[in-house]
């Protein structure tokens, strides 16, 4: 491995091994992985350090388990011990599951600290990231070589895509997101209540639009421990009137279903939204992998995408070490063996629970025993070990054959106009 040559001659390119455009926690892993053993690293973001990125900053085991996989200290973040699940009057509290592969508690953790907390970590193992400066591919024909970023040129052995929901990186290597698979919106804001430091998150099932369809995705309440919380609501696109659904007023009438319960005060700031990208048309060429939310790692069922970020910037790392030119068609391979059959299986569940009647009957399934609602959140949650052989495991190995069998339909089916 090389160390970084920083050239004050601008006219001729710096060196690196790995340049990682996206400092989010998708490119601060991938980072910290890499620097950590030995690869020259420099990461870019267009933002100002301590960003806030739009987010409802719940982090489920399996994301525990990747930031105790990097050393990160949750000190800093809040401890959470399992999921309140409200359907219409059912209200059930489940611990997160006991699992041979994953830690058995999860945490909220503000954005702006759990980034801070990643990217210094990074600088710490030797990365040199660069803020406010917008990075983008240099393309030799079909191979990323580097990028030019503000009026630097860099060469690099590996171009790392960490750039969030796909925009105009995406859109030069042809990595954008699948036009007809679904994908998610959600909006957040922070309010005070006199249960911040709850020990749960709260998801209600049960929202409604304008027009009282019922939507597929959730609201949510994720006790900080700081004072505040974070309340937001999710949708998928396989809803009916998903182009004209409001999340404003979505968010609102959220409000009004907690309020009491909470006692919240007022929103902290203005409620942002953003996407949360399911597919991606492309995740590796020559020379380049992407990674978290670029690559289209979100989970379906329940738009978690922290640890997906995580997990596949250390796998991107670790192959890199292992081998940089095999580094982008081997992690393909990896991360597609790791994600691809539950990410699919995810999105045939989204067009299924688009259509109002499947998605009433099936909540009222889903929480109807204690039993079945600790399946359902070991599911949704991705926290299956791939060892167990318990219910959840054939739960999860049962929808994979079915929806797939019924794949087509789905789509023919869709629900969203
Ligand atoms: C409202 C909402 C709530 C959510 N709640 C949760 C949750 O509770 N738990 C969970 O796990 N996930 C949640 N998610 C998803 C989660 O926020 C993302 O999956 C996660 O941020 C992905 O991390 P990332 O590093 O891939 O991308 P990001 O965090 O988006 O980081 C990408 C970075 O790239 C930078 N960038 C982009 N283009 C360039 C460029 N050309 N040059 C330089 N820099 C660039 C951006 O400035 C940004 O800092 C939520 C998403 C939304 C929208």
């Amino acid at each position: 491995m090389t160390s970084p040559s920083t050239s004050p001659d601008r006219s001729t390119p710096e060196r690196v091994d790995i340049a990682v455009i996206g400092a989010g926690p998708a490119g601060a892993a991938a980072a910290i992985q890499a620097a950590r053993a030995g690869a020259s690293v420099m990461v870019f973001d267009k933002a100002p350090y301590g960003r806030d990125k739009v987010c409802g900053d719940g982090l489920t085991p399996r994301a525990v388990g990747a930031l105790n996989d990097l050393d990160i200290e949750l000190d800093d973040a809040h401890y959470i011990a399992g999921l309140r699940m409200i359907a219409n009057k059912t209200e059930r509290e489940l611990p997160w599951p006991d699992t041979t592969r994953f830690p058995n508690h999860g945490a909220v953790w503000p954005r702006r600290r759990l980034d801070a907390a990643l990217i210094d970590a990074a600088s710490e193992a030797g990365a040199v990231v660069h803020w406010e400066t917008e990075a983008l591919p240099r393309l030799d024909g079909d191979r990323v070589i580097g990028v030019t970023a503000g009026d630097r040129v860099i060469d690099a052995d590996l171009t790392i895509v960490a750039t969030g929901a796909p925009g105009q990186v995406a859109r030069m290597l042809g990595a954008e997101r699948v036009a007809d698979e679904p994908f998610g919106l959600a909006i957040r804001t922070y309010a005070e209540s006199p249960r911040h430091a709850d020990r749960h998150l709260e998801a209600c099932l049960t929202l409604r639009d304008d027009a009282g369809t019922p939507v597929p995705g959730y609201g949510w309440m994720f006790p900080a421990g700081d004072g505040t919380v974070n309340i937001g609501v999710g949708a998928l696109s396989t809803m009916k009137g998903f182009k004209s659904l409001n999340l404003n007023n979505l968010l609102e009438s959220y409000r009004g279903i907690v309020q009491d319960s909470w006692s919240l005060g007022p929103n902290l700031e203005r409620p942002r939204a953003w996407r949360l990208p399911m597919s991606a048309q492309k995740r590796h060429g020559a020379g380049w992998v992407a990674i978290g939310d670029a690559a289209g790692l979100v989970n379906p069922m329940n738009g978690e995408g922290i640890d997906y970020g995580l997990e596949s910037g250390m796998l991107a790392a670790d192959l890199f070490i292992e081998s940089p030119s095999m580094a982008p068609s081997r992690y393909d391979v990896a991360v597609g063996e790791r994600f691809d059959s539950f990410l699919r299986t995810g999105r045939r569940f989204s067009f299924l629970i688009g259509h109002p009647w499947i998605l009433r009957s099936g909540l009222r399934m889903a929480v109807g025993t204690e039993a079945i609602a600790n399946i359902t959140l070991q599911v949704m949650g991705n926290l299956v070990d791939s060892e167990s052989k318990g219910a959840s495991a054939k739960v999860l190995n049962l929808a994979d054959k079915s929806l797939a069998l019924a794949d087509p339909l789905l789509r023919r089916t869709r629900a969203a106009a």
